[in-house]
């Protein structure tokens, strides 16, 4: 296929469309093959984007008949590259039709090989089909790479749906491990991208996994929202498009007290196909609860309880944990305390898993956000998207507001529950125990891409003295607002948290001291401006004093950069307070 071919063909347009609904992709690789010449290598591509649609509609057989005579043209032509992308849609067969074992069998035969010069499309597809498969095979770190690299080639190859797939994929795989923050993030970036680009089928599928991410956070509006967005907006999906994602919708009616439409989507929609978003346990622990609603205790226990045997291993923990703790409370309402207990237990060990993988997969999207933001400086158009991402954010703030919800209590403490493992009640920022979890990967990433890292300690200056003039609850709402200050200034790479008392530590990966004195300055000044109320009545300003040490000058572990930040602070203080103090330079080493 020449430059000039590519540009402008038939085959291209299919190309271009062929991670859209399949059924729009298979007839555009039709007409793609009616206009190339037999025999050609164009027609080797056309029969593979044939296969491609045929093996996402579900037609297995099909496919894999339309993908021989790819393969023999491939081979005529020479094409490493075709042929090794046969080999890629041969294992996407393999997982589609639940055999993730062979699929990496494949997998492993093409790396083995040659680099086949793969282009960024096919770099999408081998990616995203190898986080699929490891995915399955309970790889989870894996997958999440994979995801991120499939992002990546689907941001060089322009292509817009693939984008958006690659969007929503890191939103569910987020969801999946439990980090809730990354798993939205990456869920709205994903239907704002499906709605843009007309891909359907993913503007469902992102709306049905926000419902399930605020519903999980205790966003219990949102959550409505979504829903409401959903069945509002037919003409931005497919027909019969809310089939598929009955449960969440009936998530979102449960959490609004409207058990009556929950129950009917629970039982008119399918749960048969256990996706992230529509597993067998997430369609029965949304049962047993509204049977509870109804008073139904022992039907929910023996629902909750027999698909908890049924489907051991065979689905997220989050949605058993889930299950555990409605067949408790069933258990617990029926007066078997033992059974009670045991559960609360098994579901206690659950989360504490879960916690464990959401700080992993958090750590991998501050490695993501990080890698972009290099990128972000090296790129003229950083701006724009900069822009898109204001007004994709206004956006879902207009939709958010339409509707308030009934708070079900139960998935309040839930959420609480999860909140207060990493942080801090008061000011609503991460805590120390965050900041410890999260500080040796940023400055283990820090070390190998040869990047300065700055600490940074704040106190408040002569606090007491505010406490004690205008009393300990104005000295609470000062630390809401410089929370707030801090939050708002904050870059998204940064971790922002409530160190103890009056003190904040703010982590800034890729800046050395005297940048990061430069953005604390600015967040002192802002905070200076700030006029604060309580009761009515304006308290005096307030300001703090700030100590900075960075890796690697001062010192290359956090316990080091805290200490030499406190030293720092001292001086601070000792000169005046209101102001930024450097740790002093003792030979560490430098970056080279
Ligand atoms: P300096 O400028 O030297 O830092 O003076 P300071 O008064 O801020 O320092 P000191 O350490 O003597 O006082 C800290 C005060 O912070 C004392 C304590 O009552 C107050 N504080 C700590 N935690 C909280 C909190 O959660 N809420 C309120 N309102 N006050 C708090
Ligand atoms: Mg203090
Ligand atoms: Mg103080």
């Amino acid at each position: 296929m020449t430059e000039a071919q590519e540009a402008n063909g038939p085959l291209t347009r299919a190309w271009a469309s062929s991670f859209l609904d399949p059924g729009h992709a298979r007839d555009e690789a039709l007409k793609a093959l009616d206009h190339v010449a037999a025999g050609s290598a164009d027609a080797a591509w056309g029969f593979w984007l044939l296969a491609l649609a045929d093996g996402r509609m579900g037609a297995l057989q099909a496919a894999k008949g339309t993908l021989q005579p790819a393969r023999l043209l491939f081979v005529q032509h020479a094409s490493t590259r075709g042929q090794a992308m046969c080999d890629e849609l041969e294992a996407l067969l393999a997982l589609e039709a639940g055999n993730p074992a062979r699929a990496r069998e494949i997998h492993e035969a093409i790396d083995a090989e040659e680099d086949p010069g793969y282009r960024p499309l096919d770099r999408f597809v081998a990616h995203h089909t190898r986080a699929l498969t490891a995915r399955q095979l309970g790889e989870h770190e894996w997958a999440l790479t994979h995801f991120y690299e499939a992002l990546e080639a689907s941001e060089d190859s322009g292509n817009a749906v693939a984008h958006a797939t690659a969007l929503c994929n890191l939103g569910g795989m987020h969801q999946e491990l439990f980090d809730l923050e990354d798993a939205r993030v990456y869920s709205e970036k994903a239907l704002t991208a499906a709605r843009q680009s007309g891909a359907k089928r993913l503007v469902t599928t992102a709306a049905a996994l926000l419902i399930v991410i605020h519903h999980a956070a205790g966003r219990l509006t949102e959550a409505t929202e979504m829903a409401r967005f959903l069945m509002e907006h037919p003409e931005l999906q497919l027909p019969g498009a809310l089939a598929a994602v009955a449960v969440p919708l009936a998530l979102a009616h449960y959490a609004a007290g409207d058990i009556d439409r929950a129950e009917a989507w629970l039982e008119g929609g399918s749960h048969a196909n256990a996706t992230h978003v529509d597993g067998t346990a997430f369609w029965a622990w949304l049962s047993a609860r509204c049977l509870m609603h109804r008073g139904e205790f022992a039907l929910a226990r023996d629902l909750a309880r027999r698909t908890l045997t049924a489907r051991q291993d065979s689905e997220l923990p989050y949605h058993r944990m889930k299950l555990m703790h409605a067949a408790a409370d069933a258990s617990e309402a029926l007066a078997d305390y033992p059974a009670a207990l045991a559960l609360h237990r098994q579901a206690q060990a659950l989360y504490e898993e879960l916690v464990d993988h959401g700080l992993r997969a958090r750590n991998r999207a501050l490695q993501a956000a990080h890698d972009y933001a290099r990128v972000e400086r090296e790129l003229a158009h950083a701006q724009r998207s900069r822009m898109e991402a204001e007004s994709d954010r206004r956006r879902l703030a207009d939709l958010n507001r339409a509707l308030e919800a009934k708070v079900a209590e139960n998935e309040l403490l839930q959420a609480k529950l999860r909140e207060q493992v990493l942080r801090d009640p008061l000011t609503g920022l991460h805590n120390r125990r965050y900041l410890f979890e999260m500080a040796p990967g940023l400055l283990e990433l820090a070390r190998q891409q040869r990047q300065p890292l700055s600490v940074v300690l704040i106190d408040l200056d002569h606090f007491k003295a505010l406490n004690d003039t205008q009393g300990h609850a104005a000295g609470d709402v000062m630390l809401q607002r410089l929370a707030q200050v801090l939050g708002a200034t904050a870059r998204r790479q940064d971790i922002v948290c409530r160190y103890g008392g009056e003190e904040f530590v703010v982590v800034m990966p890729d800046l050395d001291g005297e940048h990061a004195l430069d953005a604390i300055e600015r967040m002192l000044q802002s905070f200076g401006q700030e006029r604060v109320e309580f009761r009515r009545k304006r308290l005096p300003a307030v300001t703090f004093s700030a100590g900075v040490a960075s890796y690697p000058l001062h010192g290359d572990r956090l316990e080091h950069l805290l200490g030499r930040a406190d030293k720092a602070l001292y001086r601070a203080k000792e000169r005046g307070r209101s102001r930024i103090e450097v740790a002093e330079h003792t030979g560490f080493a430098t970056l080279t």
